[in-house]
C-alpha cells in the first residue's frame, strides 16, 4: 500500500491558523447583526404585546439585565422601574434563581406531567397551599397568567354543571378591570376599554358591575355596593361566579380600593350562591403590601390565580388554586376529571425557579423591603402631583402611579424616560413602577427623581 508523507497535526493546525478560510468561518460563524440590523429584522418580523407591524414607535434591544439595572445593546443603562410586569421581584440574573434552574437543568428541563410527576411541582404546590388564604387546597399549574384566568373559569362552569345547575354558567366582574388576552378572560375584562366590541360576535356576555369608588382608605360606606350588590341579586341565578382583582386593579387602569369592598363582596358571594374567583396575577407575592390581595380583607376566595411574580419573572408559570368542595365537586361530575391539560404543564424548570423564589421572598423580610419602597414612593412621588398634566398620584405597597390627565405620548415620554436613565412602560394616562424588591434605595430615589424630570420635560414639549 502506498504512503504518501502525511503531514503531522501540529502542521495542520498551524497552516489552518495561518491561513483560515474566510467563506468557512463565516459559514459556521454568522456575524451578530449590527444594532441597527437587530431593530430593522425586529421591525421586519416581530409582533410586540400590542403593536403593530407598521409603527416606528421607539424599541430598545437590550443586552443583558442584573439586579435591577438592564443594560441595552448600545451600552445604556436604565434602572428599572417595571420589574417586567410586576414579576421579577427579585431583579435580574440572581445567584439564587440562576442556581435553581442549573440545579433543575442538569436532572430534567422538562418530562410531561399526565401520570409522572417531580419533586419541584410538588414542593410548590405544597408551598402555594400553605401561603395562599386557608380553604385552597389545590392546584392546578399552567403556562400563563390567561390560561390560569381560563382555568379558573372552566373549574367554575364545570363544577355548577356537576352540581346540576348548568345554568349558573355567567360571570360578573368589575368594570376597569383585567384578566387577560385569551377569550374567556377577554369577556369579563372592562366592557368598554377590553376588546368587547372587536370580538363581540364570539365572546361570551357577562354582567359588570361599578369599578370600586372607594380608594383604598376611604371610610366605609355600604352605598359603594349598591351596583355590585343588584348586579349579584338580579343575575344570582345565571352567576357561577365572581371575579375580581383584589385591592388593585392592574392593567385596567391602576385603581386601589377599600378591604371592607372586598369583605362584602365575599360575604354577599357565600350568601347568593356565587363562587368568588380572585385573580391575583398582579397582585400577588406581596406586591400590595400583603402577601395577596385578600390578606388585606382577610378573605378566602373559592378559587385564586397567581402567575407573574410566581417565579421571580425567570419563567412563564401560572397556578389556580381551588377549595375542595369545587375539586370534590368538579369529580362528581358527568366529566369525572377536569377537563384541561397542557402540554407543558408543571415545567420542572419553572417550578424549581418558582420555589427559589419563593423560598427568597419568605426568608427575606419582603414585608419590611416593601413598606421602604412605599415611603420613598409617598414622598417620591409628591413633586409629580404639582405638574399641571398630572391629574392625581397614588401609591399602595410598593406600586406607585402618576394618573396624567390626558393619555400620554409614548413616542416623545419614552424616548425622555431611557434618556433620564429609567425603565418605565406607560400606557394610556397611566405612568406607574412596581420596581424590584430589591432596588437600593439610592436607585429608587433615582428613578423618583429622573421620572418628575421626564414628565416636567414631557410638559414643556
Ligand atoms: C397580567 C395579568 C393577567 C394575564 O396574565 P398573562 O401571563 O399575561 O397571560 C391576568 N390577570 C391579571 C390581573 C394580570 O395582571
Amino acid at each position: 500500500m502506498p504512503t504518501s508523507k502525511q503531514p503531522s497535526a501540529s502542521t495542520i493546525a498551524a497552516t489552518l491558523s495561518a491561513t483560515p478560510q474566510p467563506s468557512q468561518t463565516q459559514r459556521s460563524q454568522p456575524q451578530p447583526l449590527a444594532l441597527n440590523e437587530l431593530i430593522d429584522a425586529d421591525r421586519r418580523y416581530i409582533w410586540h404585546p400590542y403593536s403593530s407591524i407598521n409603527n416606528d414607535l421607539p424599541l430598545y434591544p437590550v443586552a443583558h439585565c442584573n439586579g435591577t439595572t438592564i443594560t441595552l445593546e448600545d451600552g445604556r443603562q436604565l434602572i428599572d422601574g417595571m420589574s417586567s410586569w410586576w414579576s421579577a421581584i427579585h431583579g435580574y440574573n440572581h445567584p439564587q434563581l440562576n442556581q435553581a434552574v442549573t440545579d433543575q437543568l442538569a436532572k430534567m428541563s422538562h418530562v410531561m406531567f399526565g401520570g409522572l410527576t417531580h419533586r419541584p411541582a410538588i414542593e410548590l404546590a405544597k408551598r402555594l397551599v400553605e401561603i395562599t388564604p386557608a380553604g385552597l387546597d389545590h392546584v392546578f399549574f399552567s403556562d400563563s397568567g390567561s390560561v390560569a384566568v381560563e382555568v379558573a373559569i372552566k373549574m367554575a362552569l364545570q363544577f355548577w354543571q356537576s352540581k346540576g345547575h348548568p345554568e349558573k354558567s355567567r360571570l360578573l366582574s368589575l368594570r376597569s378591570g383585567y384578566h387577560g388576552d385569551t377569550f374567556a378572560a377577554m369577556s369579563v375584562c372592562d366592557p368598554d376599554t377590553g376588546m368587547h366590541h372587536l370580538f363581540n360576535q364570539v365572546l361570551q356576555k357577562q354582567f359588570f358591575s361599578d369599578a370600586p369608588q372607594c380608594g383604598y382608605h376611604s371610610a366605609w360606606d355600604e352605598q359603594y355596593l349598591d351596583d355590585f350588590k343588584s348586579q349579584l341579586y338580579n343575575h344570582r341565578q345565571q352567576l357561577a361566579a365572581v371575579i375580581l382583582e383584589p385591592i388593585v386593579q392592574g392593567a385596567g387602569g391602576m385603581r386601589f380600593y377599600s378591604p371592607h369592598f372586598l369583605k362584602r363582596v365575599r360575604e354577599l358571594c357565600s350568601h347568593y350562591d356565587v363562587l368568588l374567583i380572585a385573580d391575583e396575577i398582579a397582585t400577588g407575592f406581596g406586591r400590595t403590601g400583603e402577601l395577596f390581595g385578600c390578606d388585606h380583607a382577610n378573605i378566602s376566595p373559592d378559587i385564586m390565580c397567581v402567575g407573574k411574580a410566581l417565579t421571580g419573572g425567570y419563567m412563564t408559570l401560572a397556578a389556580t388554586l381551588c377549595s375542595t368542595d369545587i375539586a370534590e365537586g368538579i369529580a362528581a361530575g358527568e366529566a369525572g376529571v377536569f377537563m384541561h391539560g397542557p402540554t407543558f404543564m408543571a415545567n420542572p424548570l419553572a417550578c424549581a425557579v418558582a420555589n427559589a423564589s419563593l423560598k427568597l421572598l419568605l426568608e427575606n423580610d419582603w414585608q419590611a423591603r416593601v413598606q421602604q419602597i412605599h415611603k420613598h414612593l409617598v414622598s417620591g412621588l409628591e413633586p409629580c402631583a404639582q405638574l399641571s398634566s398630572v391629574a392625581e398620584v397614588r401609591s399602595l405597597g410598593a406600586i406607585g402611579v402618576v394618573e396624567m390627565k390626558e393619555p400620554v405620548n409614548m413616542a416623545v415620554l419614552q424616548p425622555l424616560l431611557v434618556e433620564k436613565g429609567i425603565w418605565l412602560r406607560p400606557f394610556g394616562k397611566l405612568v406607574y413602577t412596581m420596581p424590584p424588591f430589591t432596588i437600593t434605595e439610592t436607585d429608587l430615589k433615582q428613578l423618583l427623581n429622573a421620572l418628575y424630570s421626564a414628565l416636567s420635560d414631557y410638559e414643556k414639549i
